[in-house]
């Protein structure tokens, strides 16, 4: 779903992030932006370093504006995907390490379900 931003200060932060490398994070005061609830965002999970709140905006193109709550500031970044768009896809290219290890998850235990039944099948 895309929810647009419905703040010019916010809307700023946006634009200029979309202007710097990818994986570039802005810190922005809270006193410069309004609260991300009452600028169109969605109160969202993330992936935990130490913030307190995730809030989210779908793009128009489905990439993310990811802002997380650090007390008296935001910690701001362009998400790739937005997971709105796709959950899949923005692991996979945004949350690549937890991508990684879901698969390793998944490989190990159809291992081990493969062992298991090999091995009960050869039991009398
Ligand atoms: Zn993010």
């Amino acid at each position: 779903m895309t929810r647009p931003i419905a703040n010019d200060a916010w809307a700023g932060v946006a634009t200029t992030l979309a202007g710097l490398p990818a994986g570039a994070r802005l810190i922005v005061p809270k006193r410069v932006v309004p609260p991300p609830s009452q600028a169109g965002a969605t109160w969202s999970l993330g992936l935990w370093r130490g913030q307190t709140a995730d809030w989210r905006w779908t793009l128009p193109d489905c990439r993310g504006l990811h802002a997380q709550d650090f007390g008296s500031s935001w910690q701001v970044h362009l998400d790739q995907v937005s997971p709105s768009c796709d959950l899949a896809e923005h692991v996979r290219r945004d949350v690549p390490r937890i991508y990684l290890a879901a698969g390793a998850i998944t490989v190990v235990s159809l291992v081990a379900t493969a062992v298991l039944l090999l091995t009960h099948a050869r039991t009398p």
